[in-house]
């Protein structure tokens, strides 16, 4: 006999599978990533096609089968309807979503990182900084899978960096900060002010996310702090996300106004 289970999750991805069936990527906060056939999808508008779009929280059950896994019965819970009719915010939750499903396990429940999707889709929801969002959703999501580096003490000399006028972080994926003193050289470093220094130390450990001052140059910064957190992740990952091809997209999509 078939097994059952009721859970929660995020949709995350989805795509066609065979003819008239289609497959989700959805985030669980009890059984990680799982990856789930969802019937009659193909005729639009029907329930299952609707709440079966990626950025829906929904309720749903899973029947396990010999060779498949089926999504039924799903309810929304929350649609994110502000992002949905932003195209800017939208592309920007999407490529979260993207970035959460090829950066997370399958199947390893990860009810932190649940929570900090939510979280940055509620901010993204409620009109926060689209680049602070992002930004700190890279370095959370460093951090909660413990690839964020050591940020407190400079890994050549061990003085705490708090101090340092200037930091230096190596995009290599070695996860090394230096001191002013130490100093750096090469094409993987980059020279973090004093604030955003400090900016980068509380996203990391800051949930939900800080809201950003207003202003041009906070948003450039904090964007700034977003490139260099996905150059970082993409070397210590080894996954491109195409997070900086999302960057040049958005861009473009500013500047066409
Ligand atoms: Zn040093």
């Amino acid at each position: 006999m078939a097994q059952e289970f009721a859970t929660e999750g995020l949709v995350l991805r989805r795509w066609q599978s065979g003819e008239a069936d289609k497959r989700v990527s959805v985030l669980t906060p009890d059984r990680g990533r799982l990856s789930l056939q969802v019937r009659g999808t193909q005729k639009a508008k029907t329930r299952m096609g609707m709440l079966s779009e990626p950025l829906n929280q929904i309720r749903f059950r899973v029947v396990e089968g010999k060779a498949r896994r089926l999504m039924v019965q799903p309810e929304l819970v929350r649609s994110f309807v502000a992002v949905r009719a932003d195209l800017e915010r939208l592309s920007g939750a999407l490529a979260l979503c993207e970035l959460v499903d090829r950066w997370l396990a399958s199947e390893q429940p990860e009810p932190d990182a649940y929570h900090m999707v939510l979280n940055a889709l509620n901010a993204l929801e409620r009109g926060d900084s689209l680049a602070c969002v992002l930004g700190w959703t890279v370095w959370r999501l460093l951090s909660l899978l413990g690839y964020c580096p050591d940020l407190r003490s400079c890994s050549a000399c061990g003085s705490a960096l708090g101090e340092s006028d200037t930091v230096w972080l190596n995009l290599s994926g070695e996860g090394a900060l230096h001191c002013v003193r130490c100093g750096a050289s090469g094409s993987d470093w980059v020279a973090l002010t004093k604030a955003q220094y400090q900016r980068l130390c509380e996203w990391v450990q800051a949930e939900p996310p800080p809201p950003l001052s207003a202003g041009a140059a906070a948003e450039e910064e904090a964007e700034r702090l977003a490139r260099w957190g996905i150059r970082y992740a993409e070397s210590v990952l080894d996954s491109s996300v195409g997070w900086l091809d999302f960057w040049a997209r958005l861009s473009a999509l500013r500047e066409n106004g």
